[in-house]
């Protein structure tokens, strides 16, 4: 039995990280399969290499010359293999780098750059095959990841490479060129590694102890969630809790595999276990986790009997996607429907999509309103749970924040409330603190 271990970029920002990661891997045989991400923040102002590999890209794009912008990144390496004291130099890799960015190869291959070389350097200094995800991962044509394809080629690969360090968070397209996740990939990498050889774990290493009720930023010390399920996991990583990036757990869903968040600074702590539903234990407190996220708009549809005009919501929503727009929610009422989206969706295209809107679903009122948050309330424990949604609005409430929108999904696994974004951070304390902190004073 294997176990897929995935690195981020703070578990690998230098080289007293790297041993750090070295000793966690040797301590198990069983951790056969490494995914690194590329050095992440030494400290509170540094910069990720990812970052600093787009900035190279635009400088290059922009006609500066690439040995100058890419200096700091050649550094960041450098320094990393020189203070681990190992055999290698990059300089080959580091020129083709170079050849590459002139015949445009573009800004996910620059992007991946950071994951390539932080993988071999890892590869050697664990003295593990070094595998490119390009040979492995892979897009169709269209760019979406190809998991069927990608699940047979890096399964045959990893078969017959029993210990192997594969780059996260890029694959290839069809023609071979790279393309890269969206941001935080690496989760996801990890996850498809899992599947593909079967792991029995998939443990990923970060900066915090496990899952966190709510974003330690906003809420201090929060509780560690010990066990959590793949369905509540998600909803608390799509509405923004950062830990792991929202696509993570589907491969390994698929073949039931767990996953363990663990800390790379304390490796001794228990972390978070994510199972699936059916196999987990009661939860410890009524609710599961909070997170949110800002910068979302409302539009907001009135229409005497609205439900009598047939084929109403289909218009709407045929408009709404002919503008590349996707609600998040919407909560309706008799003569009035609200649809939430993401603000980021409507920049440039406000006016045209209002007059679209009018001219098509012919509203009798009708507003954009932004500066949405949403915050949401997770919890298997609340399905068996009365009054989860009072004790949600008496916090707000007591805390004098108005709560704008509330959805509540029919698997009673959530409960989500939309309020003004200067009240985020706050509205998320008085949340954590009505059922956590309450709770465990009962306790
Ligand atoms: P990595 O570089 O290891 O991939 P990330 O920065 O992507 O790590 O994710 C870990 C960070 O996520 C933590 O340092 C923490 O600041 C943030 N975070 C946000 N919400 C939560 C939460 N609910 N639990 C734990 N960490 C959270
Ligand atoms: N390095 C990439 C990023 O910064 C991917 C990852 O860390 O997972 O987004
Ligand atoms: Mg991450």
């Amino acid at each position: 039995m294997s176990k897929v271990v995935k690195f981020g970029g703070s578990s690998l920002a230098d080289a007293k990280q790297f041993k750090k990661v070295a000793d966690i891997i040797k301590a198990d045989e069983e951790r056969c399969y490494v995914i690194p991400s590329a050095p992440g923040k030494r400290f509170g102002d540094d910069t990720k290499v990812t970052d600093m590999l787009y900035h190279c890209y635009d400088e290059v794009a922009g006609g500066a010359d690439f040995a100058k912008s890419f200096a700091p990144v050649r550094e960041r390496f450098n320094g990393i293999i020189s203070e681990l004291g190992i055999d290698l130099s990059l300089e080959d890799e580091f020129v083709k780098i170079g050849r590459n960015f002139a015949s445009c190869a573009g800004r996910d291959y620059a992007a991946s750059r950071g994951e390539y070389l932080n993988g071999i350097i890892l590869a050697k200094y664990l003295g593990f095959t070094f595998v490119d995800a390009a040979k492995g991962i892979f897009f169709d044509n269209k760019g979406n990841f190809d998991g069927d394809i990608t699940n047979a080629c890096l399964g045959a690969i990893l078969d017959r490479t029993p210990r192997a360090v594969i780059p996260g968070f890029y694959g290839a397209m069809p023609d071979g060129s790279i393309k890269t996740f969206s941001r935080g990939g690496s989760d996801f990498t990890g996850s498809v590694v899992a599947k593909a050889v079967k792991a029995s774990l998939y443990e990923n290493w970060t900066d915090v102890s496990g899952f966190l009720v709510a974003d330690p930023r906003i809420v201090a010390n929060p509780e560690v969630i010990s066990v959590i399920t793949y369905s509540e996991l998600r909803e608390l990583s799509y509405m923004g809790a950062g830990v792991l990036h929202e696509d993570s757990i589907f491969p390994v869903r698929s073949a039931n595999i767990p996953i363990n968040i663990k800390n790379t600074n304390s490796p001794q702590d228990a972390g978070t276990l994510i199972v699936p539903t059916g196999t987990e234990p009661a939860s410890k407190y009524l609710i599961t986790g909070i997170a949110g996220k800002k910068e979302f708009s409302v539009i907001s549809i009135e229409k005497d009997r609205m439900n009598s005009h047939k084929g109403f919501m289909r218009r709407l929503l045929q408009v709404l996607e002919n503008h590349g727009i996707f609600p998040e929610h919407m909560p309706t009422g008799i003569d009035t429907v609200s649809v939430v989206v993401n603000s980021h969706e409507l920049e440039h295209q406000s006016e045209k999509l209002t007059e679209r809107l009018v001219e098509v679903v012919k509203p009798d009122h009708f507003e954009i309103i932004d500066g949405l948050a949403l915050i949401a309330v997770v919890g298997r424990g609340m399905r068996s749970a009365k009054g989860t949604a009072t004790r949600v609005f008496a916090a707000l409430s007591h805390a004098d924040i108005n709560i704008r929108m509330i959805d509540q999904g029919s698997s009673e696994l959530n409960i989500i409330v939309g309020i003004n974004e200067k009240d985020f951070e706050k509205a998320i304390k008085v949340i954590y603190d009505m059922f956590i902190l309450s709770e465990q004073a009962e306790k």
